[in-house]
């Protein structure tokens, strides 16, 4: 089984790599934005808790998406592994699916992070927010928000599983093609 954390900043390509990863490898997408947003879309009360904080560019307390994380999960039947995209977000996070995966007799395989400059990354978001409809995506305050709430929170994740001898950075600038090939040479060496 495998089981990967896809790591990076807002704007670091994912999702985009997620989507290739998926196609080629059969995981389970595990993305905490696409699950906040579906039930955002469905009006259900998760999603109106999660809206004041993602319309801020401020992270979901741990508690609701820990629990969000763990139904997917639980639910899941059949899977080859999960490509984990957005989650881990904070340490408490990641302490957290260590546990949920030890229950199901699975762990994390590795982490990948997605090394991409900061002025690329704005421009991009920027970019994304034209057609996205995203109110995060539009406005250059809740984006440097969530960029400083990414090195602030979210950075010390890579620590967690650097420790662990289990975490590989890679170029996010280039061809998304180039990419998804470096990505599948480390998923390949697990
Ligand atoms: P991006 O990577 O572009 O910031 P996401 O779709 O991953 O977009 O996340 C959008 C928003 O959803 C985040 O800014 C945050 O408010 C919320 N969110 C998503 N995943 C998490 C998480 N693991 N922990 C806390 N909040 C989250």
């Amino acid at each position: 089984m495998l089981n990967i954390v896809l790591f990076g900043p807002p704007g670091a390509g994912k999702g985009t790599q997620s989507e290739k990863i998926i196609a080629s490898y059969g995981l389970t997408h595990l993305s905490t934005g696409d699950l906040f947003r579906k039930h955002l879309g469905e009006g259900t009360d998760l999603g109106n808790l999660a809206k004041k904080y993602m319309d801020e560019g401020h992270l979901v307390p741990d508690e609701v998406v820990i629990q969000m994380v763990e139904h997917k999960i639980n639910t899941t039947e059949e899977s080859k592994g999960f490509i984990f995209d957005g989650f881990p977000r904070t340490t408490a996070q990641a302490e957290a699916l260590d546990v949920m995966l030890g229950k199901h007799g699975m762990k994390i395989s590795g982490m990948i992070a997605l090394d991409v400059p900061q002025d690329i990354l704005k421009e991009r978001i920027k970019e994304r927010g034209k057609t996205s409809g995203r109110a995060d995506d539009q406005d250059e305050e809740k984006i440097n928000t969530r960029i400083k709430v990414y090195l602030a929170e979210t950075l010390p994740v890579a620590a967690y599983y650097e420790k662990q001898g289990k975490f590989k950075n890679i170029n996010g600038v280039g061809k998304i093609e180039e990419i998804f090939d470096e990505i599948s040479s480390v998923i390949n060496s697990y």
